[in-house]
Formats: structure tokens, C-alpha cells, sequence
């Protein structure tokens, strides 16, 4: 363990550009000084984005749930239904999910989630179909989609390898993987509560063959489900080795456990100062990883704002639609207007960002602000049941 005193010499070195080691990053996460962790998070960040370090990004986009018909019963998600649920179970279909993505072009979105259950019956085809016909009615629509278990779940439906089902994918419209699915990638914390999904070590493989064939990602991590501090650091070690070997990685995106509507029982939620904490050891250990997402819909626009101070450079997304954190509980909701103020009220100056984090819209003069709050966030189980679309957000793609 490395002494106290040490602890400012570690936080140092990484400062400066220092790579630090697992066993260092788990000795800051417990005992670095809150103030000292993210003072050196936020001058690595600064240094990183050094000329643009007063901004903070932020997208626009749709979450499309097709289905939330599951064969995995993760123990932690409120969302699934499994497929002998057929009170609880239901699927989109394909006009359902064009008009989602109709009125996410209409609203300003660039870019749309495809999120759902491991459905038995979707295979490669499934996405293909839905894939392909998303980009020849919008192509200007970024499908920033799915992630390992997904691709885990299609190969072995369709029976392909999952290098042909990313091949495949990709070559019908897939753009980039969002990286859902890593939960915690260590075996015991990942067992307890995902015992069907595959390993982490697979989950990883899978995101190599991805990036090896161009297509890039995102990475998250679920923290407060029970695992130690230790499994939390080795989750970041792992994602740090495998970007050590691809450069695939475009962020990490750490997001806490909700903890209504499902089968962990017992668990307390990470608190937002662990949050804080994490956001800023991921900016500091991962040195190899460009963006760290702070997350208000899990944890609260305060603490969003306050990931902004602690190493990360951008607050992820004002959302047209969310049902799937929002079913085991979070409760948080902006609109573009919010998600400007948070940003500027934190002190930085927000920016729009294309899915691969291109600056699109730089607000830098708030009397150029948008007057209207069009672009609202929707978080409804309301919309999945009845399978249209809110009747608020109807409304206001009509307007
Ligand atoms: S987290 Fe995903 S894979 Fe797990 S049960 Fe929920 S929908 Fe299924």
C-alpha cells in the first residue's frame, strides 16, 4: 500500500503525464484527498484538451428500446421481460422505430441507441433489417448502437462468429458500438449479478474484434452493486489494457446502480461522492482514454456538474427517450436548455458534439442560446407500453 505521504507524489507524476499502476490507482481511490484527486484529474484534462479546456460536450440523441423481451434476467435491470412474460414482454416494430428515428431528425438528434433484451429470436438478420432500412431513410442518423453481449446473443442465434455478425452489422449501418454490457468486467462482482451474460474477459475479445475491424466504442462500468473498490480498479484495468492494445475506446462512462424494480437485493447504491471519486481516478489512470462521460441521469445534474471539476470533459446526452435506468429508478430529466445551463452554471462552456465528439455547436454567447425548449428528455415507461410515441413528444415534433 502506498504510504500517505506518498499519495500527493503519485497524484503528481500523474499530473505531469505519468502512467500510474492498479495498485496506486486503488490506493488514491480510497485515500487520496477528494480536493487533491481532482485537482489532478482536472489538470490532465486540461492539459489534454489544452485551447478547448473551457468547453464541456453534450449530444443529442434518441435511446430506440426494440424490445424488452430477454432471455439474460440480469439480476440488477428492471427493464427485461422474459419471453414466457408475454403480459410484460413487447417489441417494436420497424415503422414504430423509423418514426422514433423521424422525430429524433426533427428534433436535432445526430445520432440513435438501439438498446434492448436479448431477444431468442433476433439474430444477425434482425439488425441487418433494422439497420440497413434506418440509414436509407436517414442517413444522416449516427447509429451508435449495442455492444459485446448483443453481438455475444446475435452470433450465436444466427450460429456465425462474432467477427462475421460486427462485419455484418457494420456493413448494414452500424456505426459504433455504445459499449453497454461491460457492467463489471472482473469474474465475482460480474457472476453475482449478470451469472447469464458472458465473461468479461469474452465481453473484452469481442470489443477487440470490433475495433480491429474499424469499429470503434464507448466503454461503461455499473458501480454500487456490491463489488469492492479493488474490482472497481481492476475494471479500469482492463479496459486500460485492452486501449493499450487498439485505441478503440473513445470514452468511459462509469454510471451508478438504481436500485428499484429488480432482483438484487440489499445492495446500496455507490454514493455521489464515490461517483465524483471514480470519475476522477478514470481520468487520471486512464491515460489512454480521450473522453470521461460524467453522468447526471444516474446520479443528478449537481453531481453531473460537479464531474466537470473532477476530470470529465463531457455530460453525455440530452435524451428524446430513456426507459431502460429509468425503470430501476432515475429519475432525472433535461431538456436542451437544461442541459445548456448545467453546463454553463458549472462553468464551462457547453458544446454540441457529433457522436465521435466534433464540436458541432459551440454556445459561447448565451444571447444566442436556443429560445425554445423543443428538444425535451423523456423518461416514460409510458411510451414503451402503449408503443407509440409520448404524446408530449408527438407534440412537440409537431410544432
Ligand atoms: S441488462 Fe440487458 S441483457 Fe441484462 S436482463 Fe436487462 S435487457 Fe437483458
Amino acid at each position: 500500500m502506498t504510504e500517505k505521504a506518498d499519495l500527493q507524489s503519485v497524484l503528481d507524476r500523474a499530473a505531469a503525464g505519468g502512467r500510474i499502476s492498479e495498485e496506486e490507482a486503488l490506493d488514491l481511490y480510497r485515500d487520496a484527498p477528494l480536493h487533491a484527486l481532482g485537482a489532478a484529474a482536472d489538470a490532465i484534462r486540461r492539459r489534454r484538451y489544452a485551447g478547448t479546456e473551457h468547453i464541456a460536450t453534450y449530444i443529442i440523441e434518441r435511446n430506440i428500446n426494440y424490445t424488452n423481451v430477454c432471455v439474460t434476467a440480469c439480476k440488477f435491470c428492471a427493464f427485461y421481460a422474459a419471453p414466457k412474460d408475454t403480459k410484460k414482454g413487447w417489441t417494436r416494430d420497424l415503422d414504430d422505430i423509423l418514426r422514433r428515428c423521424a422525430e429524433t431528425v426533427e428534433l436535432g438528434g445526430t445520432q440513435v441507441m438501439f438498446q434492448g433484451g436479448h431477444h431468442p429470436d433476433f439474430g444477425v438478420e434482425y439488425y441487418e433489417e433494422h439497420f440497413s432500412a434506418i440509414k436509407k431513410n436517414f442517413p444522416q442518423l449516427v447509429i451508435h448502437s449495442l455492444g459485446a453481449s448483443e453481438v455475444e446473443h446475435m452470433a450465436r442465434i444466427s450460429k456465425v462468429s462474432a467477427k462475421e455478425a460486427i462485419q455484418r452489422i457494420h456493413a448494414a449501418g452500424l456505426d459504433s458500438f455504445a459499449g453497454a454490457g461491460a457492467e463489471l468486467l472482473p469474474a465475482r462482482p460480474r457472476k453475482a449479478i449478470a451469472p447469464l451474460k458472458e465473461s468479461g474477459e469474452r465481453w473484452l475479445e469481442i470489443m477487440e474484434i470490433a475495433h480491429e475491424l474499424g469499429v470503434e466504442s464507448t466503454s461503461t462500468m455499473l458501480m454500487g452493486t456490491g463489488e469492492t473498490n479493488a474490482e472497481r480498479i481492476e475494471h479500469l484495468r482492463m479496459i486500460r489494457d485492452l486501449q493499450d492494445r487498439t485505441g478503440g475506446f473513445r470514452a468511459f462512462i462509469p454510471y451508478t446502480y438504481q436500485p428499484e424494480n429488480n432482483h438484487l437485493k440489499g445492495r446500496t447504491q455507490a454514493s455521489i461522492f464515490e461517483y465524483i471519486r471514480m470519475i476522477a481516478i478514470s481520468r487520471i489512470f486512464l491515460d489512454n482514454v480521450a473522453h470521461i462521460q460524467g453522468s447526471w441521469l444516474t446520479t443528478g445534474k449537481e453531481a453531473g456538474q460537479l464531474t466537470l471539476h473532477y476530470g470529465a470533459d463531457d455530460l453525455g446526452s440530452v435524451m428524446l427517450e430513456e426507459n431502460v435506468v429509468s425503470s430501476a429508478g432515475a429519475k432525472h430529466r433535461n431538456n436542451l436548455r437544461d442541459m445548456i445551463d448545467m453546463i454553463r452554471t458549472a462553468d464551462r462552456v457547453p458544446a454540441q458534439r457529433a457522436t465521435t465528439y466534433e464540436h458541432l455547436v459551440v454556445h459561447d454567447d448565451p444571447a444566442n442560446d436556443p429560445t425554445d425548449d423543443r428538444v425535451a428528455s423523456h423518461i416514460s415507461s409510458t411510451a414503451i407500453e402503449g408503443g407509440t410515441a409520448h404524446p408530449e413528444l408527438k407534440l412537440l415534433a409537431s410544432n
